[in-house]
């Protein structure tokens, strides 16, 4: 391995590159620091934090729990930050990954407000270089795109976008200065777990906020409360069972669960169960029974509570008619939690438009034209999205072993190993890849175990004076047609989302997440590594020092 990050012209030579520095870069940063590599991490971000970063809108939150959402590598670390809320919020979470980053002296290692433009696998060598925005060239061993499955995002689809004069903001890339809403007309567009959190809160200070709602979400009550010092304490106590628990459930999360199907319950049984959950707050409803994910008729019926509620929030019988979600299974759109999202539509000053309906035709210069009429609104808020799983890793060219493109690997679809590694690219790792688990489990523990098992092909590879490896095309087939049988098994396919790639015009849809839950994922990933990695194919020192 390289000692020093030895510079050679404008080219720099290292063991590694790390893309991206939210959490699962930051760790891998730590990683290998700890393993003596050299290495460097870029980030397209002025600091650290990934989606936390850049989403700064109004009420940004995350929808884990904080017990959940954070690192378990580091025990002072776990002792060291207490979270003030059940559901941290955006500025807290930032707080502490910039926390982390000062504790473990992260900044140093990393290259802010520089892109990769492009990577490509140099065979002779065994070696990716990579390219950056600031005419860099870095030649590394290794290359982990730790990009994230959520942080590309996405416009809508609409014309005139450019046209228009007023206050264009776009919740993914939020500005860093104060924004006021006071006394102006605000339209916000996209109703997902994103516009929900930004309409409660633009609500309550707009003179008036239009929502723009083509697919209503479901969302539940967060019921986010302080976190009492006592409770801090037994939590930090207790951190090494919630964390071993963590890491038993499916999603990654101390979130409730249960192993009642829905219908072994008599109905007034059901009825209290799903009470109870509604009043408990959080993802409870999702938990409450075992089967509302593979049986649609428990679906149907989690769904027609989910409706009456909103029917009994919102006062307006129109409006509450609109906001019902109908057509697709409940919770194959990412469950939604709020603080007060139904409320608002009570509120004279906030209006839903059913782009239904009325479909957006354009933006213009004073508003949005709709097929009923022109909205004229000082400021409109995108809160359309991303391109979800797969964008921030084709948003650039990398090319492979034999000049294979990235892009025309995937042209029909994600594909790689284990959502790890991808046969014709070696040495690059992606974390918290397209198929794997990546938006069914908390991306922090997905982000510790693929950084974890990364770190432990590279000594493997050190150890037996490999220079290369990647999966074999027999691994990698095989993984795939898991995904692909385990897939339809649950609702998840029956929506269109992000998930499935149906938001982004042209890419290729379906569902190419493992949803066998993470305990599964990680046993997958474990099994691949016994007798010498079985699944993989290598090059030996001796072998590229002849060719
Ligand atoms: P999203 O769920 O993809 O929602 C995008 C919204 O924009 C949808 O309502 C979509 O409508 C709408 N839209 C797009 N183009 C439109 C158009 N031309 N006209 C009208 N509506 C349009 O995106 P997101 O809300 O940003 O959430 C993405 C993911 O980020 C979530 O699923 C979650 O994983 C994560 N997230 C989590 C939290 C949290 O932890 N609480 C908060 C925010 C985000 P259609 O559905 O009809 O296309």
């Amino acid at each position: 391995m390289n000692d020093k990050a030895g510079t050679t012209g404008a080219v720099k030579r290292l063991d590694a590159v790390i893309v991206g520095a939210g959490f699962g870069g930051m760790y891998a940063v730590y990683k290998f620091r700890e393993m003596g590599l050299s290495f460097v991490g870029i980030e397209a971000g002025g600091d650290v934090g990934g989606v936390w970063y850049w989403n700064r809108y109004p009420g940004a939150r995350c929808d884990l729990m904080s017990v959940d959402y954070s690192y378990s590598f580091s025990r002072e670390i776990e002792q060291e930050w207490t979270w003030s809320e059940r559901f941290a919020g955006q500025p807290e979470i930032l707080a502490y990954a910039n926390f982390v980053a000062d504790r473990l002296d992260l900044r140093k290692h990393i290259q802010f407000n520089t892109r990769v433009t492009g990577a490509v696998w140099d065979e002779r060598r065994q070696l990716w270089v990579v390219k950056t925005d600031k005419g860099e060239t870095i030649e590394a061993t290794y290359c982990v795109m730790a990009t994230g499955p959520i942080s590309t995002p996405k416009d809508p689809d609409i014309p005139g976008i450019a046209s228009y004069e007023g206050e264009l903001l776009r919740a993914q890339k939020w500005p860093h200065h104060p924004v006021s809403f006071a006394g102006k007309r605000v339209g916000v567009i996209g109703v997902g777990s994103t516009g929900i959190q930004v309409i409660q809160e633009v609500g309550k200070e707009a003179g008036e906020l239009y929502v723009f709602q083509r697919t209503p979400s479901y969302s539940m009550p967060m019921r986010n409360q302080a976190l009492e010092a006592d409770y801090v304490a037994e939590m930090k106590k207790h951190y090494p069972a919630l964390r071993a628990a963590m890491r038993m459930s499916p999603n990654g999360g101390v979130r409730p669960s249960s192993t009642r199907p829905f219908f072994s319950l008599p109905p007034s049984m059901r009825r209290q169960v799903l009470e109870h959950a509604w009043e408990e707050g959080g993802h409870s409803v999702l938990g409450a029974f075992s089967d509302v994910m593979v049986n649609q008729e428990a679906n149907d019926q989690v769904a027609d509570f989910l409706r009456e509620k909103i029917g009994q929030i919102v006062k307006d019988p129109k409006t509450a008619e609109l906001l019902k979600p109908r057509g697709y299974p409940v919770f194959a759109r990412r469950p939604c939690l709020d603080s007060g999202y139904y409320e608002t539509y009570n509120k004279p000053n906030v209006h839903l438009v059913d782009c239904n309906s009325e479909p957006i035709e354009a933006m213009t210069a004073k508003g949005v034209r709709t097929s009923a009429r022109e909205i004229e609104l000082d400021m409109v808020i995108f809160a359309t999205g991303y391109d979800g799983l797969t964008g921030a890793l084709l948003a650039f060219e990398v090319t492979g072993r034999g000049g294979l493109k990235m892009s025309e690997k995937w042209s029909g679809g994600a594909r790689s190993f284990l959502g790890l590694m991808m046969e014709g690219f070696p040495n690059l790792f992606t974390t918290a890849g397209p198929n794997g688990p990546a938006a069914l489990a908390n991306l922090i523990n997905i982000n510790e175990h693929d950084v974890d098992w990364i770190a432990a092909a590279i000594t493997y590879m050190a150890d037996n004076k490999l220079t290369a490896m990647e999966p074999t095309k027999q691994a990698e087939d095989d993984w795939m047609e898991l995904v692909a049988t385990l897939a339809p098994r649950t609702l998840l396919s029956k929506a269109s989302t992000w998930y499935t790639g149906t938001n982004v015009k042209g890419k290729p849809t379906g569902l190419t997440m493992f949803v066998g839950g993470f305990p599964k994922y990680v046993e997958h990933c474990a099994n691949a590594t016994k007798d010498g990695y079985h699944a993989f194919s290598f090059k030996t020192r001796e072998a590229t020092a002849a060719a």
